[in-house]
């Protein structure tokens, strides 16, 4: 059996649970500062019930309801809690998944009282974190994901034979975990509207995973990732060494990227031939395998510089805290930037490494 926990509104839970004041109150959490121009990267309960929904520009959100609460999206507060709540689970021993920053997985296998741990595990978060969980359970995660949105919020739904044809007659196709897009326009075109419709004529779609998921298969990873480049002669040009800054982190970055890794460490290692090495390292709460993040962190650490060091012969940059990208990314503007970056490995690993650079990086060249 698979217990899917996926938590009810959490950014917007969360930022009401730290600030009473929040509590009970049309709230939406913007990903930018500007709460006009920005968008609901999450929704209260109470501005859900307004229809208010994540996705929407923030500007909609507060001609629906002038009084909305708005919060900017503060990730590390997010990822901590979303760090917590997996630390509680693993407590409980089974073989434990992230689906998504709020969602998680679980295999209880042959547990004889499923629905009594469920209660026990939603108890314990809303003890630890003030912020309720829905639980959904079935044989398999598809079905148990979809079982999660059944009784939403703060409910829990055992989808078992006896009540399989009853829940999949009741739920709209588009609620099934794939169907929200394209493939459930194009089923509903033909005609099917629930998820039963899309069980007669599909039936291995509920069950292609027969119970089990992957384990969070754990690879050998490396303690750390690093490039470093001795330049022909020392420079003292600030627009080249930070180019070849840029080309490092750019290198950096996709390695972690080919790994699915993510670095909460850089450092940064400078030679001056004169006064010897400079390091410096800072560690961030987020972990990132974005290459202009990292090269934007490098920059904090070079602040850093004392003023005599500034004549560089070698450079070096290196990731380490790494950990699994085990979770997808939270903003808007981070899931596209994601896409963007995504997309220019592709074209680099295709046409070779250097098809597509940031332009910063040319100076490199001269
Ligand atoms: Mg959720």
């Amino acid at each position: 059996m698979i217990l899917h926990i996926d938590m009810d509104a959490f950014f917007a839970s969360i930022e009401q649970a730290i600030n009473p004041r929040l509590k009970g109150k049309p709230l939406i959490v913007g990903s930018r500062g500007n709460k006009t121009r920005t968008v609901v990267c999450a929704a209260s309960y109470e501005a859900k019930r307004l229809g208010i929904h994540s996705g929407m520009p923030s500007k909609d959100a507060f001609d629906i309801c002038p009084d909305l609460e708005f919060v900017v999206a503060s990730q590390a507060k997010y990822i901590w809690t979303s760090e917590q709540i997996f630390e509680l689970l693993k407590g409980y021993g089974f073989i434990l998944n992230y689906a998504s920053v709020d969602e998680f997985q679980i295999d209880i296998l042959e547990h004889p009282e499923p629905l009594k741990l469920a209660e026990r595990i939603r108890k314990q978060i809303y003890a630890n974190f003030n912020i309720t969980a829905s639980v959904g359970i079935a044989k398999n995660w598809l079905l148990a994901k979809l079982a999660s949105k059944i009784n939403k919020p703060n409910g829990v739904t055992l989808i078992n034979d006896n009540n399989f044809k009853e829940i999949l007659s009741l739920t709209p196709l588009n609620k099934a975990c794939g169907m929200n897009g394209k493939n459930g326009q194009a089923l509903m075109a033909q005609g099917l509207k629930t998820c039963w419709d899309l069980y007669l004529s599909l039936p291995e779609f509920f069950d292609t995973n027969p119970g089990k998921f992957k384990e969070a298969d754990e690879p050998e990873k490396p303690k750390s990732i690093s490039h470093s480049y001795t330049l022909p002669s020392s420079s003292e040009n600030p627009q080249f060494i930070t180019a070849w800054i840029r080309l490092l982190s750019e290198m950096v970055g996709e390695r972690l990227r080919q790994q699915n890794l993510v670095a909460r460490t850089v450092h940064l290692w400078l030679n001056n031939p004169q006064t010897g090495d400079f390091l410096g390292q800072k560690t961030f709460s987020i972990a990132t395998n974005d290459s202009y993040e990292i090269y934007l962190r490098t920059l904090k650490i070079m602040a850093r510089i004392p003023k005599d060091c500034h004549k560089i012969r070698a450079i070096g940059i290196t990731a380490s805290g790494l950990a699994q990208q085990s979770y997808l990314l939270l903003l808007p503007e981070e899931k596209r930037r994601e896409a963007l970056v995504r997309a220019m490995d592709k074209i680099n690993s295709r046409f070779g490494d250097s098809s597509i650079i940031p332009a910063q990086v040319i100076l490199t060249r001269k």
